[in-house]
């Protein structure tokens, strides 16, 4: 069975809406798909109107891409098989969209004293719903500051970009237990894309599984064989499951596409099992 239990729609930084997604997974031949926008779950209830109305075969996995705080720095916390109805998780959820807009101004105003004018009132203008450095990404773009995302992260927003802004998210045992009390299962997402040693990484598995998160992603695009085997390792040492998940944004994003992802052999126990006795 095709499945994807990472993906974003333009209820955050993708660019399909919930109704082109899944269009473009059943395109693609998936058949259980997971929604996780990053910090919101608004998009889950118009897929599932849409594929309720038109009568389609995917099935729709309710998720979330959570923001969270570590001492090892941000990191995302993949929620799959949630009550999107939850109203604790909807509160909390909340919040930390209030706190995005407070942060994109805050960039806002710190590109504006180095020269990148107008981008507030671009976002503004723009039909946005939960803010993200995408947003941000393109609006620099737009507002002919970069060429390209790259070069707008690179030189702007990214990781080394000459803007900084502190960031005010939950933290992970917060995201944990809020995915957990709305029944879901808690997923490190992608691991190896945060600015961490081997040694932290390590601590940081650790501490996700000890704040009871129950699996980690083993199989992304851009992750490759060795890394996937490190993982794997880990995995099995603090009794994590799999997941497997592209990412997926836009269709004309180059690395990543709905449904792509090397396959995990079965020597380890994969979330896709616990999530398909549930629907
Ligand atoms: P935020 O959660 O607001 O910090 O935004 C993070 C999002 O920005 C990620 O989910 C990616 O979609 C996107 N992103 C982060 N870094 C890059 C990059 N270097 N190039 C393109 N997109 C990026
Ligand atoms: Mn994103
Ligand atoms: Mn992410
Ligand atoms: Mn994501």
């Amino acid at each position: 069975m095709k499945f994807d239990f990472h993906c974003h729609s333009n209820f955050s930084d993708g660019k399909l809406s919930p109704y082109e997604l899944i269009d473009y997974a059943i395109e693609r031949e998936i058949e259980l798909l997971a929604l996780t926008d990053h910090d919101s779950v608004d998009g889950l209830c118009l897929a599932h109107e849409y594929i309720r109305n038109n009568n389609l075969g995917i099935k729709l996995v309710d998720g979330i891409e959570i923001s969270a705080l570590t001492e090892f720095g941000e990191i995302h916390v993949v929620g799959l098989g949630i009550d999107r109805k939850n109203t604790q998780l909807i509160n909390r959820l909340k919040l930390q969209q209030e706190q995005r807009w407070i942060r994109a101004e805050e960039y806002a105003e710190k590109l504006a004293k180095i020269g990148v004018k107008g981008i507030f009132e671009h976002l503004q203008q723009s039909a946005i719903k939960v803010v993200t450095r995408s947003h941000i990404a393109n609006a620099i773009i737009e507002l002919n500051y970069a060429k390209d995302m790259d070069q707008a992260f690179k030189r702007f927003i990214g990781k080394q970009g000459k803007v900084k802004v502190a960031k005010n998210w939950m933290s992970l045992g917060e995201a944990i237990f809020l995915i957990k009390q709305a029944g879901g299962l808690a997923v490190l997402a992608h691991p190896t894309r945060y600015p961490l040693s081997n040694r932290k990484l390590s601590y940081l598995i650790e501490s996700f599984a000890s704040q009871g998160g129950h699996a980690i992603e083993l199989s992304y695009p851009s992750l490759n064989k060795d890394k996937m085997e490190w993982l794997k390792l880990h995995a099995e040492k603090n009794q994590l499951l799999a997941s497997s998940g592209s990412d997926f944004h836009y269709p004309d994003l180059r690395w990543t596409d709905l449904g792509r992802f090397p396959m995990l052999d079965s020597s380890i126990a994969h979330v896709f099992d616990k999530i398909k006795l549930a629907i």
